[in-house]
C-alpha cells in the first residue's frame, strides 16, 4: 500500500509569502470546521487507507509508469518514463482529488457538493462521484464555456447535476467561482464547496496537494522498482498546479531529482496570449480568489486574460505552493507555445500510441527538449495528468485536418 505523504504541511496556510486565506467572515467557521476535518483526516491513517483502497476499486489506481521506448529511442538521451494519470476513471488526475474530498465531505455529513469548472473535466468528475456517492450536486459553470465545451456539460446533467451557467463578468471560471462562492455562504451547514485544484483559501491547497501526492509517492515507488535509482527530473504540466504540486511530492527530499513545471507559453510569452505566471516577468504578487500568490493582472490589480490552446492551463492564480518552491529554487519552471505542444502530442501519438491531453502535452515539450542532454544512464518522468480524447475538436481544427473541415460541414448540414 502507498503511503501517505507528509511533506508540504504549511505554516498556518501560508508558504513562505504565498497562500493564507482571505475570505468573506460569514464562511471564517465553515472554513475552521474544514481544516479540522482535514486535520484529522490526515492524521489517521485509516482515512487514507480508504482513500487509496476506494481509487484501487474505483479508478485504476497505482497508475502505471510506463517506458517510453519509442520516445527515448528518438530522443537518444534519458530513457523516458510516463506516468499514466490518464488512465484514471473520467481521464484525469481530477478524480484523485475530487474522491478525497468527497469522502472527506462524507465524514462530515454533508449532503451536498459544489464545484466551479472551466473547461468543465473537473465538474465532470465532481458529478461522477456524486453519483457514485449518492450525493446532490451542483457545478457552477461560465455561460461562456457551457457554449464551449458542450459534451461536458451534456455529461454532467446525466450524471444527475444540476449545471448552473453563470452571467455574470466575463462568463468563465472565476466568475463560476465566485458564484459558487455564494452558493456556500447560504448553505454552508449542508455543503461542501470541492475546489479543483492547489489553489484558493487555506486548507483548499494543502489538502489537494495531499491527496495528489499520491501521483508522486507512486511514481517514485515504481521508477526505483522498474529502474533501481531515482530519475534526474520530473516534468508537469501547470495550470492551478494540483497534478504538478502532486507528482513533485514524492521527490521534494530528493535534492538531485530536478522538479521542472511547465506553463502555457500560448502564442508567446512577450503577446498577451499565454498563461505564463511563473514563466513570464508579466504576473506580480496579489490576494485575490481567497489567496495570496503570483497573478496575471493589471498594474491596478484587474485579472488578465490568458490564454492556451489547453482549456485547463488558462488560469490567471497559481498555487501559493509552486510559487512558493520556485521562488526558493526548488523548482524550475519553463513554458510551451501551442505550436511545441501540438507537435509533441504527434509525436508521442506516433512513437508510444498514447494521446496526451493538450495539457499534459506541455509537459512533454519540456521533457523532449531536455531528454538528449541526458546519458542512457539516466532516466526521467512525464506526468501524463489526463487523455486527449476529450480535445478531439481542438486538436483537429490547429491542424487543420482538411477532412475533419468536411465531416464537421456535412453534420452542420444534416442539422
Ligand atoms: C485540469 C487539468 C490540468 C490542469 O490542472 P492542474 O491543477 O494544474 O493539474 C492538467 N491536465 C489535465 C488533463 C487537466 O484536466
Amino acid at each position: 500500500m502507498i503511503k501517505a505523504a507528509a511533506p508540504l504541511i504549511s505554516q498556518q496556510g501560508y508558504y513562505g509569502e504565498f497562500g493564507g486565506r482571505f475570505i468573506p467572515e460569514i464562511l471564517y467557521e465553515t472554513f475552521v470546521a474544514l481544516t479540522v476535518a482535514y486535520q484529522e483526516a490526515r492524521c489517521n491513517p485509516a482515512f487514507w487507507q480508504q482513500y487509496v483502497a476506494t481509487l484501487a476499486n474505483y479508478s485504476c489506481r497505482p497508475t502505471p509508469l510506463t517506458y517510453a521506448e519509442g520516445l527515448t529511442r528518438h530522443f537518444g538521451g534519458a530513457r523516458i518514463y510516463i506516468k499514466r494519470e490518464d488512465l484514471n476513471h473520467t481521464g484525469s488526475h481530477k478524480l484523485n482529488n475530487v474522491l478525497g474530498q468527497t469522502l472527506l465531505a462524507q465524514r462530515m455529513g454533508k449532503r451536498r457538493i459544489i464545484a466551479e469548472t472551466g473547461a468543465g473535466q473537473h465538474g465532470v468528475a465532481t458529478a461522477t462521484m456524486a453519483a457514485k456517492l449518492g450525493l446532490e450536486c451542483r457545478i457552477y459553470m461560465g455561460a461562456e464555456d457551457v457554449e464551449r465545451q458542450y459534451p461536458n456539460v451534456f455529461w454532467m446533467r446525466q450524471l444527475g447535476a444540476e449545471v448552473i451557467p453563470v452571467t455574470s463578468g466575463t462568463q468563465t471560471l472565476k466568475d463560476a467561482m465566485n458564484e459558487a462562492l455564494r452558493d456556500w455562504s447560504a448553505n454552508m451547514t449542508t455543503t461542501h464547496y470541492l475546489i479543483g485544484t492547489a489553489c484558493g483559501p487555506h486548507p483548499f491547497p494543502e489538502m489537494v496537494a495531499w491527496f495528489q501526492s499520491i501521483i508522486g509517492q507512486e511514481a517514485r515507488s515504481q521508477i526505483l522498482t522498474q529502474t533501481q535509482q531515482l530519475p534526474r527530473a520530473v516534468y508537469a504540466c501547470v495550470g492551478g498546479g494540483s497534478n504538478a504540486v502532486g507528482l513533485f511530492s514524492g521527490f521534494l527530499d530528493d535534492t538531485a531529482v530536478e522538479l521542472v513545471g511547465v506553463e502555457a507559453g500560448g502564442q508567446g510569452i512577450h503577446t498577451t496570449h499565454h498563461a505564463a505566471r511563473l514563466a513570464s516577468n508579466a504576473a506580480s504578487t496579489g490576494i485575490a480568489q481567497g489567496y495570496k500568490t503570483q497573478f496575471l493582472q493589471t498594474s491596478d490589480g484587474q485579472m488578465q486574460d490568458t490564454h492556451s490552446v489547453a482549456a485547463g492551463l488558462d488560469y490567471v492564480g497559481i498555487s501559493p505552493i509552486l510559487a512558493h518552491l520556485t521562488q526558493i529554487g526548488r523548482m524550475r519552471v519553463a513554458f510551451a507555445l501551442d505550436t511545441e505542444v501540438l507537435a509533441a502530442l504527434r509525436l508521442t501519438l506516433q512513437t508510444e500510441g498514447l494521446i496526451p491531453a493538450l495539457e499534459s502535452a506541455h509537459g512533454f515539450v519540456q521533457a523532449f527538449k531536455e531528454a538528449p542532454n541526458y546519458t542512457a544512464q539516466d532516466c526521467i518522468i512525464i506526468n501524463q495528468s489526463g487523455r486527449g480524447d476529450k480535445d478531439i475538436f481542438t486538436i483537429a481544427e490547429a491542424l487543420q485536418e482538411p477532412e475533419w473541415q468536411r465531416f464537421l460541414q456535412q453534420r452542420a448540414v444534416q442539422s
